[in-house]
């Protein structure tokens, strides 16, 4: 059994109310780990430590070649345990060994994509008027709390970690309580790379507690959260105080858009993908497929044929396609929509079920589920489901999809199929959001900024915009 603890001030630490939360296999309900669960004194001696170390300068006031060396050193510690976080990442979270093996190739490239940006010369330097010569540099922002969810409990903390760490802040890291395994494991590859103690800090427990904390203090000075809408707006509350920083990745309820022209094939196999990818636990899941009149009946009987066939087991099966939920809880929260659907009239095409084989009962797993005939104004067409649930829309032409397309209160992702290159590009740049793609779904990219339009959030993680979350910006101007 796995004993995972806080990483304050360069010290493991157990939780000083000896608390412990037990933290479990979704693949079978088994517990892998007791984890330490944080009260508000650890996360105000976590920010203190960070406080200390940012206001010393031991990291801020490095070169960035030096703290980009660092990010180098992690980076290759993360690719030299490939496996060892691939397996813990399965057995946390429940998704594919091949789910999770892309995410730790994902993360070690964050880390080098990081390292080589702060390398970069930066600033501006003009000549202003009266002889004054102007500079603009990038400077950290201080210490950052950054809250994460278990969707992706490597890959979202990282995505924060590394553009914060490079930018010369200091950290505290909050994963998810119910899955905080890898992140522990990261922090031991920090404590190996040398990171100086105090730079970064590893907070467990729960979001009402420590969460909650990192958001209201007046020590910090930046909030990155990822995670549910209504919890980014509780945050956004908390943040208010001292008026910090904030960047929200939030919620989405991404239209997957299939015109009658498209190769069909390959938009059914980018519907699936869309959502069964991560058993549909992906803020970019693109869970309404938008499809035009005309193919609706051929397009549906091919997905659920292939819907029906998707192997769902245990991630550490390599012949799983999908993994089960995250934690019961959450199954039955995606259960609770699949009841609903069916009350509010759609038409259930296939799945709808929790999967109680011999194999299988004691695990969060769901069925493949998909719903047709339904109407724009139902809950499982607005709402984040955030489980293997497809809802499909048709659409009469261009102008209705887009209508239907941008009629939620998200607006993270969303795609477009069609052979014709000037209607795809006509139709995804009406589409509000900020992660788009054509004939293609779910790629992501270090170089690319990932966030939402609407109240999928505020700002942009990842690529140059990334690093500029993570940054003030400073004009100095000196008389000649
Ligand atoms: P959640 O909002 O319940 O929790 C996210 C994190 O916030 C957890 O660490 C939790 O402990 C913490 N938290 C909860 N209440 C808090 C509070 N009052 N103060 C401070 N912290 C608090 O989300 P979840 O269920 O873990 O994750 C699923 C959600 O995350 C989905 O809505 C999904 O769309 C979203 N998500 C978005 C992105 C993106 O890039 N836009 C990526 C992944 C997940």
């Amino acid at each position: 059994m796995m004993q995972l603890n806080m990483y304050i001030d360069g010290q493991w630490t157990d939780s000083k109310e000896y608390k412990q939360r037990d933290i479990l296999n979704p693949a079978n309900g088994e517990i892998i780990a007791k984890a330490s669960e944080g009260t508000v004194e650890e996360a105000k001696n976590a920010i203190a430590a960070a406080r200390r170390t940012f206001d010393e300068g031991t990291w801020p006031d490095m070169a960035p070649a030096e703290r980009s060396a660092f990010l180098y050193r992690i980076a290759s510690e993360i690719e030299a345990h490939h496996n060892e976080l691939t397996k813990l990442e399965t057995l946390d979270n429940g998704k594919t060994h091949a789910e999770a093996g892309y995410d730790v190739s994902d993360v070690a490239d964050c880390f080098r994509y990081y390292a080589g940006l702060i390398r970069q010369p930066d600033g501006q330097a003009y000549d202003g008027p009266d002889q004054i010569q102007t500079m603009v540099v990038h400077e950290p922002i201080g210490v950052c709390g950054l809250i994460v969810p278990w969707n992706f409990p490597l890959l979202m903390s990282v995505w924060k970690m590394a553009p914060a760490l490079a930018a010369g802040n200091t950290i505290v890291l909050k994963p998810s309580e119910v899955t905080p395994v890898t992140a522990v494991k990261l922090f031991e590859i920090f404590e190996a790379a040398g990171l100086p103690k105090g730079a970064a800090n590893l907070l467990l427990g729960s979001g009402a507690a420590v969460g909650n904390e990192l958001a209201e203090s007046h020590q910090v000075d930046k909030i990155s959260f990822t995670g549910g809408t209504e919890t980014g707006r509780t945050i956004m509350k908390a943040a208010s105080g001292n008026l910090k920083k904030i960047s929200l990745e939030l919620g989405g309820k991404s239209p997957n858009i299939v015109f009658a022209d498209t190769d069909l094939e390959t938009a059914v196999d980018y519907a699936l993908y869309g959502i069964f990818f991560g058993a549909g636990q992906v803020c970019s899941s693109g869970s309404r497929i938008l499809v035009e009149e005309c193919i609706h009946d051929q397009f549906v009987e091919r997905f659920v044929e292939r819907a029906k066939k998707i192997n769902v087991g245990p991630g550490n099966d390599s012949q799983s396609e999908m993994g089960p939920l995250v934690i019961e809880d959450h199954m039955n929260k995606v259960l609770s929509y699949i009841a609903l659907g069916k009350e509010e009239g759609a038409r259930l095409l296939c799945g709808g079920y929790r999967i109680e084989t011999d194999a299988l009962r004691d695990g969060f797993f769901v069925e493949p589920t998909a719903f047709t005939d339904t109407t724009e104004n139902m809950k499982i067409v607005q709402e984040e489901i955030f489980g293997p649930v497809a809802v499909f829309q048709t659409f009469s032409d261009e102008k209705d999809a887009i209508r239907l397309a941008n009629n939620t209160d998200y607006g993270l992702a969303g795609s477009v199929f069609t052979r014709d290159g000037s209607k795809a590009l006509r139709v995804i740049k009406k589409v509000r959001a900020g992660i788009t793609w054509v004939n293609t779904y779910h790629t992501s990219f270090s170089e690319s900024p990932w966030g939402g339009y609407k109240q999928s959030g505020i700002g942009r993680g990842l690529g140059t915009y990334g690093l500029e979350e993570f940054q003030e910006v400073k004009q100095i101007n000196i008389s000649q």
